[in-house]
């Protein structure tokens, strides 16, 4: 009933009840609502059972009941009163309006119960009653209870803030039409609520949506569960992807008639990418954009299984680049870096997308294809072929910032399943030995797996062990091999270690030496050496005062930070001359900390010692660096020597290091001199060689090369 309405009929309510006097409560209690009137003072004089019972917290039993006592409020949340009584007051300077009806005034209250803290949304709607003179007689307060209507308001603006929340939302009608797609959902598929309103819910899937499953899948579930989620791929526009969890619940009533499907999208591409990303760092090259060894490694655990299972054969290719590490050394690794995604770009083309290509490790890669061989025997020639194809791809030249890089590779490979309880590690140390055995080839650098290289392993770990518990003084001894000048005289020698070993015999220093390294046990034996060689150095110059005994130093050794005081603390306990001295280096040992291993150069030059390249020519090294180091002597390798005088390509090679060392004044030492024409086209040169190899004499005890060469003097 509207106010003005109620108004008038309590009005004439009272105006009988004036009359009568009697029952007037029961009229006024008839009303629905709360009802209180006013005498002018404002004291209540009636209270209806329904305001009795609104305001019954206020209200304490007993009291005179009194305007003041009603907690109301403005809103909600305040704690200032509201007003009542000025509120009213405002009334009682009102005047009768003849002829037409006063309006009542009206006031949004809140009604705060003082026990329960339960609170009322109240409408005030207040109203004077007149004399005939015009005086006022009451005022009629009624009071309507809006709280319904708030706690509606409040779920309609939490429904809609729960519609549109930047989540895609929609609702279809029973027969799957759309019917309420919210902002975010036409934003998400780039469509107009209109054109939304025309499309089913299938409609609208088989058109933007690409699921993990099939429609029919999907529909399944939702029939029987009522509920369907998952990520899908969501495409607004052809060449757009968004990543996106679907949900679809479905609405039926009792009977299973589907009155509704309501759909939420959210998009979740931000977290897809960052999986992405995550998963991209932890299985992927980061420089290359190939698998690492962890994918790698996972794929091949699938593949063995795989192969195990349908008793077919693949083959794993382990491919290392020659010479990577001095090309580093060389150029830097911003160049060893192009040329690894160079390389790795050729394999990429080279293999099929399913093969796998991975970076392992530094200069490292490794390979398999989805060979499906039914033996042993052609899994190898499949791989075989392929290892071919692979190495003539590879070898060839790089051109990198004006720079042309030869680079070749070695490939080691193995066949598998090779043995039944093998896993994917067990592979990849097979594929690893075979690399070992592919890098010592000269020619073609490709090798199988075979179980002998697993006995070169062992091999390799009873030598290391040899090595640190050795008694050097028992088992080591130094060797001399003379180094003859142009006039046929003994110049000097190199010292060469020889081991015998109690129970394996003699060992060479060829393949003891790397392992030495690689345990550092070097270190040890580089002391002991040097001590040695300097020694018998002090000793033979005595009497010849111009020899000289090269010392080989490994890079291991030449690294270590205190490497110049050992020496120098070496040289003063053997009281040896320095001058009578000459260390060999290898390339690499210059091309790398190429600083730090200048400023070790100098002093060492400084002291008096002389230094050597060994090897010279078969590292990375561009002649030029040569320039800044204050060095004495080149050896040229013997495998250069090796074909002198019948190949041309290496008279060039012998005779450029020659001219080279010329320039900087440099004596040059010819290693590996087996014949009477290595010796005369040496001798042909117009600088003075030095001469060492077997031609002349191998490598002997101290006592037989003071013999033999010395004592000849
Ligand atoms: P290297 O320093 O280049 O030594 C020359 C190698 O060539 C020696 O092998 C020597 O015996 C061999 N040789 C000499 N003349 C001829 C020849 O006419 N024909 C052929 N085919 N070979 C010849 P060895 O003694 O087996 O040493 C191999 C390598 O082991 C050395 O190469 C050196 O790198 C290393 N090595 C040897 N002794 C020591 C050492 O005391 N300390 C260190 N750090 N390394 C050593
Ligand atoms: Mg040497
Ligand atoms: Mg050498």
């Amino acid at each position: 009933m509207n106010a003005v309405k109620l108004h008038s009929q309590l009005e004439l309510s009272l105006e009988k009840l004036r009359e009568e006097r009697e029952n007037k409560l029961d009229i006024i209690c008839s009303f629905h609502e709360a009802i209180i009137v006013f005498k002018p003072d404002l004291s209540p004089q009636i209270i209806n059972t329904q305001a009795k019972t609104l305001f019954k917290d206020c209200l304490q039993d007993g009291a005179t009941p009194s305007i003041d006592q009603l907690c109301l409020y403005k809103n909600k949340k305040s704690t200032i009163r509201f007003d009542l009584r000025g509120w009213l007051e405002s009334l009682l300077t009102l005047k009768p309006l003849h002829g037409k009806n006063l309006e009542p005034l009206e006031v949004s209250v809140w009604l705060k119960q003082p026990q329960t803290l339960q609170t009322n949304l109240l409408m005030l709607s207040a109203k004077p009653l007149f004399t005939a003179q015009g005086d006022i007689k009451n005022i009629l307060l009624v009071i309507y209870d809006r709280s319904i209507y708030a706690q509606a308001d409040e779920q309609k603006r939490l429904m809609e803030a729960a519609f549109n929340s930047f989540d895609g939302q929609f609702i279809t009608n029973e027969k799957g039409y759309i019917t309420h797609p919210n902002d975010a959902f036409c934003a998400l598929t780039a469509l107009t609520a209109e054109t939304l309103r025309s499309m089913t819910l299938t409609r609208w899937l088989e058109q933007q949506v690409t699921l993990k499953t099939t429609t029919n899948e999907l529909l399944k579930t939702l029939l029987s569960t009522r509920h369907w989620s998952g990520e899908v791929e969501l495409h607004p526009e052809p060449n757009t992807t968004f990543y996106a969890v679907l949900s679809i619940s479905l609405l039926a009533d009792e009977q299973f008639n589907i009155e509704h499907y309501v759909v939420t999208i959210q998009n979740i591409t931000d977290i897809h990418e960052a999986q992405m990303a995550i998963a991209q760092m932890a299985y992927y090259d980061e420089l290359t954009g190939l698998a690492n060894r962890r994918l790698a490694m996972e794929h091949l655990e699938l593949a063995l299984k795989h192969h195990k299972r349908h008793a077919t054969y693949a083959s794993l290719f382990f491919i290392n680049l020659d010479r990577f590490k001095n090309i580093n050394d060389a150029f830097g690794r911003k160049i060893g870096d192009v040329l690894l995604v160079q390389v790795a770009q050729s394999l990429k083309q080279f293999l099929r997308d399913e093969d796998t290509v991975a970076r392992i490790a530094g200069d490292e890669f490794l390979i398999f294809t989805q060979d499906k061989a039914t033996s042993k025997a052609q899994a190898t020639q499949n791989a075989y072929h392929l290892a071919k194809k692979i190495a003539s791809h590879l070898n060839r030249n790089y051109h990198i910032h004006e720079i042309t890089l030869n680079s070749t590779v070695c490939i080691g490979i193995t066949v598998f399943p090779f043995n039944p309880n093998d896993t994917a590690e067990d592979l990849f140390t097979y594929a690893e030995l075979a690399i070992a055995a592919a890098k010592k080839r000269t020619n073609q650098k490709i090798y199988f797996y075979e179980p002998s290289l697993s006995q070169i392993v062992v091999e390799r770990r009873t030598l290391e062990h040899a090595l640190t518990t050795a008694d050097l003084d028992k088992q080591f001894e130094l060797h001399y091999q003379v180094q003859i000048d142009s006039d046929d005289r003994t110049h000097g020698a190199e010292a060469l270690i020889r081991w015998q070993h109690p129970q394996m015999g003699s060992i060479s220093p060829g393949k003891f030496i790397p392992i030495a390294e690689e345990g550092r046990q070097i270190l040890r034996l580089g002391h002991w050496i040097m001590a040695k060689a300097f020694l018998q150095a002090k000793q033979w110059t005595e009497k010849n005062p111009d020899f000289t005994l090269s010392i080989n130093i490994s890079p291991i050794q030449f690294h270590e930070a205190d490497f110049v005081e050992q020496t120098v603390k070496t040289m003063q306990q053997t009281l040896v001359n320095p001058k009578n001295i000459t260390l060999e280096l290898t390339e690499g040992v210059l091309i790398s900390d190429t600083q730090n291993a200048l400023k070790k150069i100098e002093r060492l030059s400084e002291l008096g010692f002389k230094i050597s390249i060994d090897d010279f020519g078969t590292g990375y090294s561009s002649l030029s660096y040569l320039q800044k180091l204050p060095i004495h002597e080149l050896k040229i390798d013997q495998s250069f020597i090796f074909r002198v005088p019948e190949s041309k390509d290496d008279i060039a090679i012998v005779e450029s290091i020659i001219s080279v060392a010329r320039t900087k004044n440099l004596t040059i030492v010819a290693e590996g001199v087996e014949n009477q024409q290595q010796v005369e086209f040496l001798r042909k040169q117009p600088d003075n060689i030095l001469i060492q190899g077997y031609l002349y004499g191998h490598p002997c005890t101290a006592d037989e090369f003071e013999t033999l060469y010395l004592n000849k003097r």
